[in-house]
This record gives structure tokens, C-alpha cells and sequence, in this order.
């Protein structure tokens, strides 16, 4: 089995109850409302975009894969947040590489919520899921994946991904090891709170989003 490691995740706070920060080997699922965080936090990881980062200073020493399906990827941030880790833009972008699942054509997303509502879609889901563990497991790579969820008026809250939405809290929690919950604070405060993991602790963290990324 590979060695498990933990990339920081820029804030202090956070990598505490996270026993380190983002862990290899296992699936993290980050949810919460919009704005919260979410994707703030894998442009940094992509600090796994430490890619050029060394392990003692909390690097995943690797490459970064992103699929991104709603097109929030930003190689601005990533040079942006790369300068307060004194790290060579160019060298962090060559190492991460980019699928970008997005498609603006309305008739595919209409596609995609239709398809969402069949059951093969549901063990396409499963199957997705169970080749990532696969994924994190045998190659060692840390696997972040991220849901936007609304607040109802009642407090509970709903997946806002179309496929999530119809078929996917189970399949999520089931296949997820480490699920996260994010939520806004005071002005650039955010809060992430520890929901599920097999040996994390209840807990939560208060961060910041700055122009370098996520911090204390
Ligand atoms: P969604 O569900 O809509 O995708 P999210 O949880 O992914 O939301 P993020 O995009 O991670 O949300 O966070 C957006 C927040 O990050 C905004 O509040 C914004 O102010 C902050 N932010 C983004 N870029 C910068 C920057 N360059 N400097 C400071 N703050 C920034
Ligand atoms: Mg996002």
C-alpha cells in the first residue's frame, strides 16, 4: 500500500481537523452553499499544485488533474495564490492538467438532467465512484470532488447538481471517505465542519479566502 500523505490546505485551521489536510488514498467530498469555499480550496490543493511543492511543506510532491464541469477553473488564481508559496507559476501550471467537462450547449445540459433521471445513470454513478476509490487507492492520489447544495427554507439542504439532485446523496456518502460541509461566515470568513470520515472528529474550522487563496 502507498504511503498516505497530507496536503495542506493553506489554513492552519483547517489542516488541524483535517489531522494533517487533504488526504491521498481516500475521496473528500466538499459540500455547501455557493460561495463557500469549495473551489477556492482545490485551486489550492492544486497546491498539491505544491505539485512543485516538497513534502515537508505540506506538498503532495505530484501532479494535479482538475475535471472541471462548471467551468470555474482559474489558472489566474492558481499564479496568484502560487506567489505566496514562492512557487514558479509556469512550473505549477505544467503540472496540472485540465478536463474540462463543461459544455455551454443547452441541449446536452437538458441531456444530462434528463439522463439523470434514469436508473443506468444511478450505476454509472456508482460505478464513477467506486473507480475513484479505486483511483485514490492504488496510485495514491488525493480525490476532491465538490457539490453545491441550497439551503431550504425548512434548513435542510439540496444537492444542486442536476445528477447529485436526483439520484446521488447515497451514492455520495457511501463512496465519499471524508465528506465536508462548507458554510459562509462574517465577510471572508468561511466555516468547514467535519461531517463524516472514519477516524476525523466532529469538528470545525474557520478560514479566510484572500487573493492568496485559503488561510488562517
Ligand atoms: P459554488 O458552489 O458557487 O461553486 P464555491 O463554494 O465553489 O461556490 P468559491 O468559488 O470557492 O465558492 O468561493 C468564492 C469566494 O472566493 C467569493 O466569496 C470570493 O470573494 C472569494 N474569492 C475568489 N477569488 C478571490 C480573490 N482573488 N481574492 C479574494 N477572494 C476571492
Ligand atoms: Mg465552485
Amino acid at each position: 500500500r502507498l504511503k498516505i500523505i497530507q496536503i495542506t490546505s493553506g489554513s492552519r485551521e483547517l489542516d488541524k481537523i483535517l489531522e494533517g489536510g487533504i488526504e491521498t488514498g481516500s475521496i473528500t467530498e466538499l459540500y455547501g452553499e455557493f460561495c463557500s469555499g469549495k473551489t477556492q480550496l482545490i485551486h489550492l490543493p492544486s497546491k498539491c499544485l505544491s505539485c512543485c511543492f516538497i513534502l515537508p511543506e505540506g506538498g503532495g510532491e505530484g501532479k494535479a488533474l482538475y475535471i472541471d464541469a462548471e467551468n470555474t477553473f482559474r489558472p489566474q488564481r492558481l499564479l496568484q495564490i502560487a506567489e505566496r508559496f514562492g512557487l514558479n507559476g509556469e512550473d505549477v501550471l505544467e503540472n496540472i492538467a485540465y478536463a474540462g467537462a463543461y459544455n455551454t450547449d443547452h441541449q446536452s445540459k437538458f441531456l444530462l438532467v434528463e439522463a439523470s433521471m434514469m436508473v443506468e445513470t444511478r450505476l454509472a454513478l456508482m460505478i464513477f465512484f467506486r473507480s475513484l476509490q479505486k483511483i485514490a487507492d492504488e496510485f495514491g492520489v488525493a480525490v476532491v470532488i465538490t457539490n453545491q447544495v441550497v439551503a431550504q427554507v425548512d434548513g435542510s439542504a439540496v444537492f444542486a447538481g442536476p445528477q447529485i439532485k436526483r439520484t446521488g446523496g447515497n451514492i455520495m456518502s457511501h463512496a465519499t471517505t471524508r465528506r465536508l460541509s462548507f458554510r459562509k461566515g462574517r465577510g471572508e470568513e468561511r466555516i468547514c465542519k467535519v461531517i463524516s470520515a472514519t477516524c476525523l472528529a466532529e469538528a470545525e474550522a474557520r478560514f479566510q479566502i484572500s487573493a492568496q487563496g485559503v488561510t488562517d
